[in-house]
């Protein structure tokens, strides 16, 4: 089931009703149904609030939310068929893992207008619970109570519980962030291999970029409660739609420069460095530590700097120079022979080298 946004627009005001903050300002999209979107920006960028109004959790101050054909805009939470996991996955510390999945099915309203008789309600559940266990793995795990599981372990049971209602929709919300940096990586790998299996839509919020580019079918990127790029991982690093995004992504962070395009060349330290079919002006360039590598003289696309430092981190040597008067770190590999004070000719790699205008937005430069 696809997951349509219209003009989604929450403000929060203050006790005088004027407007504080627009924490999600007009957001359009569709999420194609059974994939896993994330949603993805620095703290405060609106991302808790739009899972919440997925939800139904919050009301939103215009636009509307469509699951498939059916408007959910007014609808309450549990109306709309979604499944639901926070950071702290708030597991029944009193009820055993069984019990913990079969609640909300033993509660639900509309689960027992369907199941009359208490006895094929029960077998009924119980071929739920043992199928979901079996979809996260803790089938071993259902007599145990909350406090007798590691935190991954207890992030599967709070999945299997909001999958055990069949869900229309998933909503995870920072749903690893209880987690140590190992387990993390186990639990994402989990989450996207129940989220296959299960084909469920599902929306996951994060921080975390590299979270969000190793499971994700397309990612949300928000800054100020402003869409900034939607587009599949890869995508979002490779053709970042403004200087945000491209900041944003990546590690180490991309350099940035200002530049000065002259006759159909780009200036890097007094020389024609990079030739563009774009139009003589100041421009922003970005250029990703991992694209520079040492060239010579009559390399085409190079930019002449002196090394100031030098060091080596694992595999790479981590080099910085001047380009335009701005300090730059590229990471080399560390086979090359390269020295502080060295004069050297640095290729650039034309994926990793983007131009941005003045006010930010991305220019094609070839
Ligand atoms: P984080 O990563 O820190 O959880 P977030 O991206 O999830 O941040 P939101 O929690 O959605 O951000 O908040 C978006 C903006 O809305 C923030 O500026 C926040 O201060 C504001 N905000 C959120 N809830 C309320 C509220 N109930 N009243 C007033 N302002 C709010």
């Amino acid at each position: 089931m696809d997951i349509r946004l219209e003009n989604l627009t929450k403000t929060f005001s203050n006790k005088d009703r004027q407007v504080e903050t627009i924490a999600v300002n007009n957001f359009s999209f569709t999420i194609p149904s059974g994939h896993l979107a994330g949603l993805l920006g620095p703290s405060g960028c609106g991302k808790s609030t739009t899972l919440f109004l997925l939800a139904g959790l919050l009301e939103p101050t215009s636009g509307k939310i469509f699951f498939g054909d059916e408007d959910v805009t007014a609808l309450p939470p549990e109306k709309r068929g979604i499944g639901l996991v926070f950071q702290n996955y708030a597991l029944y510390p009193h009820m055993s893992v069984y019990d913990n999945i079969a609640f909300p099915l033993r509660n639900s309203k509309s689960f027992r207008e369907q199941h009359k008789d208490a006895r094929e309600r029960k077998s009924e559940i119980d071929r739920i619970v043992q199928e979901t266990a079996k979809i996260v793995a803790i089938e071993e795990l259902l007599d145990r109570k909350p406090a007798q599981l590691s935190g991954g372990q207890q992030q599967r049971v709070a999945i299997a519980r909001a999958i055990a209602k069949k869900p229309k929709v998933l909503l995870l919300d920072e749903p690893l962030s209880n987690l140590d940096a190992r387990l993390r990586i186990q639990t994402r790998e989990e989450i996207r291999r129940i989220q296959q299996a299960t084909g469920i839509t599902t929306v996951f919020v994060t921080h975390d970029q590299e979270e969000a580019m190793s499971i994700t079918d397309e990612i949300i990127i928000m800054k100020d409660g402003i869409i900034q790029q939607i587009a599949q991982p890869q995508e979002t690093y490779i053709h970042p739609a403004n200087v945000f995004v491209a900041q944003f992504l990546g590690n180490p962070p991309i350099n940035l420069i200002d530049v000065n395009i002259c006759d159909g060349w780009i200036i890097l330290n007094d020389r024609k460095a990079v030739k563009t079919k774009l139009q003589d002006g100041n421009y922003k360039m970005g250029i990703r530590p991992e694209s520079f590598a040492i060239g010579t003289q009559d390399s085409e696309e190079a930019v002449a700097a002196t090394v100031v430092y030098k060091a080596t981190i694992g595999r790479d040597f981590q080099v910085r120079f001047n380009i335009n008067g701005r300090l730059c770190e590229a990471l080399i590999e560390s086979d090359s022979r390269i020295e502080t004070g060295d004069n050297v000719f640095f290729t650039m790699k034309r994926s990793g080298v983007h131009l941005f205008s003045t006010d930010g937005e991305r220019e094609e430069i070839w």
